[in-house]
């Protein structure tokens, strides 16, 4: 017996979780997408915030639920609208890394009241959209933390 207390226990195993072992894949859309296909995609893919790349591939905003909401209570037809007028832009967007901490993307996203970060690595110029963490992930992080697996 270690002698460690539980809590210090329930720390080490969440200091071991990785962006890496719970990111999932990334939903991006074309900045020149218009708002009608964003909120499309968003029920198909059944996922609450989008990446949006540019024509090089690498990442230029995104665009969350609240942001389309917004838009659909104007008057303007949703399919003239790209949705890079109304995305979040870069260099304003947070990001995480494959070997970051997850306890620390969940940090981020309580710090910044925002629901997912996409998971990024640097190419020629720019951030290639590699996944995403969200708050989803993060629950279920949280559940497998209380699954004893020695049992
Ligand atoms: P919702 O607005 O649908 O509740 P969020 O709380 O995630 O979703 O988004 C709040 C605002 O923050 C939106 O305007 C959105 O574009 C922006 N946002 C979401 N994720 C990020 C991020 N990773 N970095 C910067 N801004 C973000």
């Amino acid at each position: 017996y270690t002698g460690k207390k539980g809590n210090q226990l329930i720390s080490e195993a969440l200091k071991k979780m990785s962006v890496k072992d719970y990111k999932a894949m990334p939903v991006v859309i074309k900045e020149e997408s218009s708002v009608y296909d964003a909120i499309v995609m968003m029920f198909l893919e059944d996922v609450g915030t989008l990446a949006v790349v540019n024509n090089r591939g690498t990442l230029a905003g995104v665009v969350s639920r609240k942001d389309l909401l917004k838009v659909a209570m104007g008057k303007q037809n949703l399919q003239d609208i790209p949705v890079s007028v109304i995305m979040t832009r870069m260099p304003n967007i947070i990001t995480c890394h494959i070997d970051d901490p997850l306890i620390e993307v969940a940090n981020i996203l309580i710090q910044n009241q925002i629901d997912s970060v996409p998971v990024v690595r640097s190419i020629e110029n720019g951030l290639e959209v590699i996944g995403r963490i969200t708050k989803t992930t993060i629950t279920k992080a949280f559940v497998e933390l209380g699954i004893d697996k020695d049992v």
